[in-house]
């Protein structure tokens, strides 16, 4: 999760480098970030121009995100 929207790794290898929106394939969403997996809060490049809403979680009591 970054700023209201989550993002998935695009990477197969072993350090996630490039991370686009959940919905860039469904929603063609061309918002990305660059971050390393350990530090995904500080991403290196960011472009979080969507074209869509973030979506609404509900955190639990646990810390889970939940999709509404
Ligand atoms: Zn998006």
């Amino acid at each position: 999760m970054f700023r209201k929207f989550s993002y998935h790794c695009v990477n197969s290898k072993s350090s996630c480098i490039r991370w686009v929106c959940s919905k860039n394939k469904r929603g063609k969403c061309k918002a990305y970030l660059k971050a390393h997996s350990e530090t995904p809060d500080v991403p290196t490049e960011i472009f979080d121009v969507h074209n869509h809403e973030p979506p609404i979680y509900h955190i639990t009591k646990e810390g889970d995100y939940i999709k509404v």
